[in-house]
């Protein structure tokens, strides 16, 4: 457990390791050390970092720990191998992060938030609200923790796909894939991580001036702007006519194409309509189509399979939008004479897999390259819109 008043370094950037080091009267290499000793040696006990002297050891001491998350709880899917871990943050928070195996290695899905803010109607933790954005060292420690946890096979790839919108994090995301990348500490290449997000225009223009040649996933969900309003609530605030251009963008100065994530739900976005819309979508930008069915996160009653506590408007706000822009009423567009519902839990089922076939059939010949993800960890609660990070559910 950190303790408030010592610096918790894990996290640290090189140049803050740095200004610490001159703060302590050290010269710039021993902060190069210092990374090195946290991030490439995993050594923790500052009476080990043999390089240093004994009353620089003494003061890192006094002022400074090194702590990591905790996973405090695993499960394993039987089918698959899917482990899903619920990870313990300083203050108490609970958060989830996931190992998939691929191909005889491991992807980490990996959270970058406690909760979220976007609050998707179908997804288990956009129903649990926010809480607050994980620090560098918390998004780093996941990472950490999961290298061990996979042993031999290692992690292949990251995929910010947890919990949260990395994008509303985006600071730490970016603190946290260049220090993972520096040569000096992890040393896993950004290329090896994908930031998933919902689609926020303001804040993946800024993520581009960065320049990070990380790839891109959209959560697309909807290939028609009307329908994506009744299922994201920050569609209509970054409408497709300016978030297509935004991905595209991105995905020019990083060298890659962009994942669409579909998650498929049967009679609201398995439909034909669908198909042809998203086919005319993937036209405009260099992507490929991964296609999801919905993962079940209520039960025929409507009822949560997790506990969840619902996000609720404030009094007053029929459309709360917070300081980042985000529509996160979940309402449809109201547009002229617009009176669509919003959906409601019980709307919401697994598509056939008639419907999936049929889907697939007429994307195959006209999109650059589509996939179809099965879901893996179903029986664990891991796969894609389950994560809650409550301990309550076994
Ligand atoms: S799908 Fe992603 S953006 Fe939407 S509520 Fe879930 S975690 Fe947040």
């Amino acid at each position: 457990m950190s303790t408030p008043s010592r610096t918790n370094l894990f996290g640290m950037s090189l140049a803050k390791m740095e200004m610490l080091m001159a703060e302590f009267g050290e010269k710039p290499f021993r902060a190069k050390q210092l990374f090195q000793w946290v991030y490439q040696k995993e050594i923790y006990d500052f009476t080990r970092m043999s390089s240093f002297n004994k009353p620089l050891r003494d003061k890192l001491q006094a002022g400074c720990e090194i702590v990591l998350p905790e996973v405090v709880k695993e499960q394993r899917d039987p089918d698959d191998g899917t482990r899903k871990f619920l990870v313990k943050l300083h203050d108490g928070n609970l958060i989830e992060m996931v190992l998939i195996p691929v191909h005889g290695r491991s992807a980490l899905c990996m959270s970058s938030q406690v909760g979220c803010t976007i609050g998707c109607k179908f997804c288990a933790t956009g129903l649990l609200g926010f809480k607050r954005n994980l620090t560098t060292g918390e998004m780093l420690g996941q990472l950490v923790l999961a290298r061990r946890l996979a042993g031999e096979i290692g992690v292949a790839n990251i995929v910010l796909m947890g919990m949260g919108e990395p994008l509303l994090n985006l600071q730490n995301v970016i603190h946290m894939i260049e220090t993972a990348s520096s040569e000096l500490g992890i040393s896993i290449s950004a290329r090896k991580f994908t930031i998933s997000t919902v689609g926020l225009v303001k804040q993946l223009r800024e993520l581009t001036k960065y320049k990070l040649k990380s790839g891109m996933a959209l959560s697309l969900h909807a290939p028609i702007q009307q329908l994506r309003e009744r299922l994201v609530p920050s569609a209509k605030a970054n409408p497709l006519a300016e978030l297509i251009p935004a991905c595209r963008d991105y995905i020019a100065q990083a060298g890659d194409r962009v994942t669409l994530e579909y998650i498929m739900i049967a009679g609201i976005t398995d439909t034909m309509e669908c198909a042809k819309a998203l086919a005319d979508l993937t036209r405009k930008l260099p992507c490929k189509v991964n296609l999801i069915a919905y993962n079940p996160i209520f039960d025929d009653q409507g009822t949560p399979l997790a506990p969840i506590k619902e996000t609720k408007p404030r009094a007053g706000h029929s459309r709360p939008v917070s300081k980042h822009g985000v529509d996160f009423s979940g309402n449809p567009a109201s547009g002229k004479g617009g009176k669509l519902k919003p959906f409601t839990p019980l709307d919401f089922k697994a598509p056939t897999m008639e419907a999936i076939d049929r889907f697939r059939e007429y994307l195959y010949p006209r999109c650059p390259a589509v996939t179809f993800r099965k879901a893996k960890g179903l029986k664990i609660a891991a796969a894609c819109g389950q994560l809650v990070g409550q301990s309550e559910r076994s």
